[in-house]
């Protein structure tokens, strides 16, 4: 879906703002390879929940109702994890920064823990206390006016973000930002903890054959009923067109991150709504990187945080947490990790 935002303030310079829900049919670049004849008793369903496109398949006699739960289990975790929604716990967390603890449920609790962690092993290149850049930036759905802030407001901004100040209290079941103005934003890893309650919905249901696909953060479940692994493809970052290499995957969890998902042009340049903690801009190294890794939260995290380190940095962290990854870099280098060799197939 392509918004033009138009040409505020009579300037020379037209703002673009993709974003990547309906483009995401290829939800954050992937593409279904075609359904085989045998394929026929998939069921499906698809709809716009926690800001981005979904779209779940299963098979089987109980996929109908387990699809049905599915779908309204996204919406009970986008009342909690929502950065929009005014009453979600995120919403009542930020609202009480600098004023002491909020009580927060068991799921925000195992969603902030793992961001702390993901924030550690990445040295802060993943930090969910970002919001205040994001907004600074205007990376949000309701906003159609992006814009490059000026160095005294993202400074400001910066000022604000460091996971270290957000308190989260797993016994009592609370959290804290201490510092007044903070926020945390938990777009880069809510989706990935969705994935994982919605696949457990899936298999309490008995169903062993399902592609559950949130905004771009996929679970293969099982095999395709034709007993074959799920083919899923990447996007190739600068051309829709085209794939960048199909993954065969089976009982995995892959996550992409990219700067084609959410992004606008100003004076030729491209700005996406991945921020680099260290400097408050859009993050440059990589254009996508993908993750498979055994949880989707972890996968969703790590994605963010391995597109913000780059090539080198973020192929380390992938394999010192014995993960798997494919990163195309900003020159055009594709780098596919050893154990995803034999899976990846390039199409060109
Ligand atoms: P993803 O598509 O999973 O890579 O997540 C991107 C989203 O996470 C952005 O739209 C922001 O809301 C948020 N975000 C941006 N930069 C960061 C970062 N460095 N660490 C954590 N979250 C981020
Ligand atoms: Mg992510």
């Amino acid at each position: 879906m392509l918004i033009t935002a138009g040409n505020p303030g009579g300037g020379t310079a037209r703002r673009v703002l993709v974003v990547a829900l309906l483009a995401a049919a290829l939800a954050g670049g992937w593409y279904y390879y075609q359904q085989s004849r045998q394929e026929t008793e998939v069921h499906q369903r698809s709809g716009l929940v926690m800001g981005t496109f979904v779209s779940l398949r299963a098979t089987g006699a109980a996929a109908p109702a387990a699809l049905t739960g599915s779908l309204a289990e996204l919406e009970r975790l986008e009342a909690i994890f929502s950065y929009s929604l005014p009453d979600s716990e995120v919403s009542r967390l930020n609202a009480a920064a600098g004023r002491g603890p909020v009580d927060v449920g068991p799921e925000m609790v195992t969603v902030l823990l793992e961001a702390q962690r993901i924030a550690e092993l990445s040295g802060g290149a993943f930090d969910v206390t970002i919001a205040p850049v994001v907004d600074a930036w205007g990376f949000r759905p309701e906003v159609t006016e992006q814009r490059v802030p000026e160095p005294d407001e993202l400074s400001a901004a910066l000022a604000l973000v460091d996971y270290r100040l957000l308190r989260v209290d797993a016994a009592a079941g609370q959290a804290e930002l201490l510092r007044e103005g903070m926020a945390v934003d938990l777009g880069a890893i809510a989706k990935g903890y969705a994935i994982d309650r919605v696949v457990g919905i899936l298999q309490a249901a008995g169903i062993t054959s399902a592609l559950v696909d949130v905004g771009g953060n996929i679970h293969a479940l099982g095999l395709r009923p034709t007993g074959q692994a799920w083919r899923v493809g990447l996007q190739h970052p600068r051309d829709s067109q085209q794939l960048l290499g199909v993954l065969s995957l089976t009982d995995r969890n892959i996550a992409t991150s990219g700067d084609y998902q959410r992004f606008f042009e100003l004076d030729g340049q491209r700005y996406h709504h991945i921020i680099d903690p260290g400097t408050g801009h859009p993050a440059q190294a990589a254009t996508m990187v993908a993750i498979v890794a055994d949880t989707g939260m972890e996968a969703d995290a790590v994605s963010t945080a391995a597109f913000v380190l780059g090539a080198q940095e973020g192929l380390a962290l992938v394999r010192r947490m014995g993960l798997e990854a494919v990163l195309y870099t900003n020159d055009g280098q594709l780098q596919v990790t050893a154990g995803l060799q034999a899976l990846f197939e390039d199409p060109r």
